[in-house]
Order: structure tokens, then C-alpha cells, then sequence
């Protein structure tokens, strides 16, 4: 799974950006490659929209994966050409934009919007995969997540607007529920439909906070 990035317009960024003149600019060479959000190429680009915007690029990398503590060593490597920078523009995700902040002084700008959490389907098409509810409830659904896939995130589907299998949010939706039913039928399990799900604790979802877990040897 990768988290799913885009990257913010151009007019946000610069208005973020209207009090700093000399800019750093990190990518990411895991996800935001991936999704051609903050790679290389991507880099480079905004190394040329910001030149061409009257800034100064004072240095630009691509951290092999930006989110983890190793980011500390590569923005050490680079720690002149930051330093001459007012500020560091992060092609990252969200997690990527943190981690950058916490091992660096300089005020740091996310240049991208982080989305959700996805697996590539079909070549270039990413789709959300799972919430991170806290709860997983995939036994029951037949492995589909209908918190992701359900436009209702219903427990007890389908809705009243499930039509020919498709969703009524739009025709070229499926619906969550038809998949679930459908795949519960191969699996033999349609039974499982006959359960009632209860009233959902969202507590150990994001609703319930910042989440934080104690792994002990
Ligand atoms: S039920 Fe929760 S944990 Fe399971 S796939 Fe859906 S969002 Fe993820
Ligand atoms: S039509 Fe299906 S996917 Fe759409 S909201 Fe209703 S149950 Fe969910």
C-alpha cells in the first residue's frame, strides 16, 4: 500500500511561499515517485516554476523515502545549501513533510496534499484500500472494506440507491455492497449477511484522537 499524494496548485504554493525568498526543496523517492507527485523529475519541475516565479532555489534532493528517521542523515548532508534557505518546500507526503520539520529548524511547506492510503489497481489508477479504523471488520465483508469502498461507509448494506450495481453517488461507482454480496455468494457465505452489524465504536478509529500504540519485546 502507498500513501496517495497530489500535488497542491501552483497559486497555493505561492502564496505560502510570498514571505521566503530562498527556497530548499525535498522529494521523496518511495510513494510520491511512485505517484509522480515529488520525484525527480517532479523536483526539477518545481525548481523551474519557482526560478521562473523570481525565487532562488538554494539546493533540492530526493530522500530515498522521506517519512523515515533516515531523513535526518540526508537533510544533514545538505545542511550549507538549507541553511542559505528561508524556508524547505517538502514533495512528500504528509508524514514526509513532518519528518523533515522535526529534524530541521527551517519553517517547512508541504507542496503536495496527502489523500489517503491506496493500492495501484490497474496501471496509473489508485483506489483506497482502507481507512485505518482501528477495528478491522474485513472477516465479515469478504475482505472489501465497505467503510472505504461504501460512499455511506454502511455496515448493513447496501442503501436503498444501489442500483444494477452501481452506487447512486454515480453510475461509474460500483457499489460496495454488490461487491460484498457478490464475492459472500462465491465464498459461500451469504449467511454472514444475515448478522447484523452493531452501532460501531468509533474510538479506535481517528475520531478517537491521535492514535498511539506500546510494542513491547
Ligand atoms: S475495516 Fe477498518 S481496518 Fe479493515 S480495511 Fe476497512 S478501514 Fe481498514
Ligand atoms: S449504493 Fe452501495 S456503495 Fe453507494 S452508498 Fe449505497 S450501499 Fe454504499
Amino acid at each position: 500500500m502507498k500513501t496517495i499524494t497530489a500535488q497542491k496548485p501552483f497559486e497555493e504554493l505561492s502564496e505560502a511561499l510570498s514571505g521566503a525568498e530562498r527556497i530548499y526543496v525535498v522529494g521523496c523517492g518511495t510513494c510520491a515517485t511512485m505517484l509522480h507527485t515529488g520525484g525527480k523529475s517532479e523536483v526539477l519541475d518545481m525548481k523551474e516554476k519557482l526560478e521562473a516565479a523570481g525565487k532562488k532555489v538554494t539546493g533540492w534532493m530526493v530522500i530515498p523515502t522521506a517519512c523515515d528517521e533516515l531523513s535526518k542523515d540526508a537533510l544533514g548532508e545538505s545542511i550549507q545549501e538549507i541553511e542559505q534557505a528561508d524556508c524547505i518546500l517538502v514533495m512528500a507526503c504528509a508524514f514526509g513533510v513532518q519528518t523533515v520539520s522535526l529534524y530541521s529548524d527551517k519553517p517547512v511547506y508541504p507542496a503536495l496534499n496527502t489523500l489517503f492510503v491506496g493500492k495501484e489497481e490497474t496501471p496509473g489508477h489508485f483506489i483506497e484500500v482502507c481507512m485505518q479504523c482501528g477495528n478491522c471488520i474485513l472477516a465479515r465483508t469478504a475482505g472489501i472494506c465497505p467503510l472505504v469502498r461504501c460512499a455511506k461507509s454502511l455496515l448493513n448494506g447496501p442503501c436503498g440507491g444501489s442500483v444494477d450495481g452501481k452506487c447512486e453517488v454515480s453510475p461509474d461507482i460500483p457499489c460496495a455492497w454488490q461487491i460484498i454480496y457478490d464475492r459472500l455468494a462465491a465464498l459461500g457465505q451469504l449467511d454472514k449477511l444475515e448478522e447484523i452489524v452493531p452501532i460501531r465504536d468509533w474510538s479506535t478509529s481517528r475520531e478517537g484522537g491521535p492514535r498511539t500504540i506500546i510494542i513491547s519485546d
